[in-house]
């Protein structure tokens, strides 16, 4: 296809020209249900008003003064941020893996201030961290152990939901513990509420940072504005991505002021904070956290359940899981990959974190009928591949 593209992951061969809300059109003027987003980052559904006004708005006015210079919408985001979490400081930057990178350098910058040059962080087998170095390394992914060696040292992974494993990998040298409140990638795996909370009171008593890195869960996908509210517990230190741009490239390392200890020149960069993704994030914010915006999102998350449960009971498949609008459909068997083949040609779009399961990650503001849409075409999917395999 196009050869002057790397190659980096097999795409299907039709070109994508617009969206509106939950729906994707290809050149050939095909319309798809999309209930993949952008990889769960259009909240808003594609190209939603409040994006497409901020950005011509914002570009009108300034796009880049420098990140040495203040500008008014990353300050005003940065409040909102503040005050609608448990944290105090903000830093944005442009992408989940440069966010998490950052945490990981305010992790190893705290300690060395006051952790006696602790660096280890303990994470998690399965998780997902990104794609630079250090988050490969920090990532449990499987397909990540043998690719660019060597890595960056220092992480050590504990299994999910079991507080001993977590023990074991901590010594003098451990300055936090970096986790998923769902791993989203694994195949939407919740962090039990106890589990959370057993970590953050070991954490705490042993002086360890708990970072939460909240790029899939962050920004009301788990039908709460932050996916930690779920355990009722306050992390150290939060990564945002995905849907704190709603489409458009931002993400932010939050902390509070105990963690937040960068001096002048640890950390920076040419695009951070820069007002015009700022201005988008400023939007997606002030919907999010508008009335009645987030008990939206649980009783879609609850329309969407019922319907997979009711699938899984009608072709006697698997489990349903999640929270809110990040959901899983185990199908009990390795078809998620031709379910997805021959949901795209009847233009609907989901995604197969793993050869059994499938995900749903559709925008926060997808409807009712689209939701009953995508079902009815999911299960004609269904019959087609369940048939075709027996
Ligand atoms: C997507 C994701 C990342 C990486 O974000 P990028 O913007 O692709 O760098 C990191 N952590 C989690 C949990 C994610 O879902």
């Amino acid at each position: 296809m196009y050869e002057s593209l790397m190659t980096i992951v097999e795409r299907p061969p039709q070109l994508f020209v617009r969206g509106k809300g939950s729906w994707l059109w290809d050149d050939s003027d095909k319309c798809y249900l999309d209930f993949i987003q952008g990889w769960a980052v259009n909240c808003l559904g594609h190209c939603p008003k409040i994006i497409t006004e901020k950005l011509q708005d914002q570009s009108s006015r300034l796009i880049s003064p420098s990140p040495a210079f203040y500008n008014e919408p990353s300050i005003k985001l940065a409040e909102l941020i503040v005050v609608n979490s448990s944290f105090d400081k903000v830093f944005f930057s442009n992408s989940g893996a440069e966010a998490n990178e950052g945490a990981i350098k305010l992790a190893r910058k705290w300690g060395s201030k006051h952790k006696d040059g602790a660096y280890e962080i303990v994470t998690f087998h399965n998780s997902f961290h990104g794609r630079t170095l250090a988050t490969m390394s920090a990532s449990g992914k499987p397909q990540f152990n043998d690719l660019f060696e060597p890595k960056v040292k220092g992480f050590s992974k504990a299994f999910l939901n079991d507080i001993e494993s977590v023990k074991r990998y901590v010594n003098d040298k451990t300055v936090a513990v970096m986790v998923e409140p769902i791993q989203g990638e694994a195949g939407v795996i919740v962090a039990e509420n106890s589990f959370m909370r057993e970590l953050r009171d070991y954490t705490k008593s042993h002086n360890i940072l708990l970072i939460v890195d909240e790029i899939q869960t962050g920004v009301g996908r788990t039908g709460k504005m932050w996916g930690y509210e779920w355990a009722g517990i306050e992390p150290d230190i939060m990564t945002l991505g995905k849907m704190l741009g709603g489409g458009v490239p931002l993400s932010a390392l939050v902390a509070t002021d105990e963690a937040s200890c960068f001096d002048y020149g640890d950390q920076g960069g040419t695009y951070n904070g820069n007002p015009l993704m700022t201005a988008v994030g400023l939007g997606i914010i002030e919907t999010v956290i508008s009335k009645g915006f987030l008990t939206n999102v649980l009783e879609s998350g609850k329309t969407l359940e019922t319907g997979l449960k009711n699938l899984s009971k009608t072709y006697d498949l698997g489990e349903v899981r999640g929270r809110g609008l990040l959901l899983a459909f185990d199908l009990n068997q390795d078809i998620a990959t031709k379910i997805v083949k021959t949901a795209f040609e009847n233009g609907l779009l989901i995604n197969a974190p793993r050869p059994n399961l499938l995900r749903f990650m559709p925008a926060l503001n997808v409807t009712r009928d689209e939701i009953t849409a995508m079902l009815e075409r999911l299960e004609k999917v269904l019959v087609a591949v369940l048939s075709d395999q027996s």
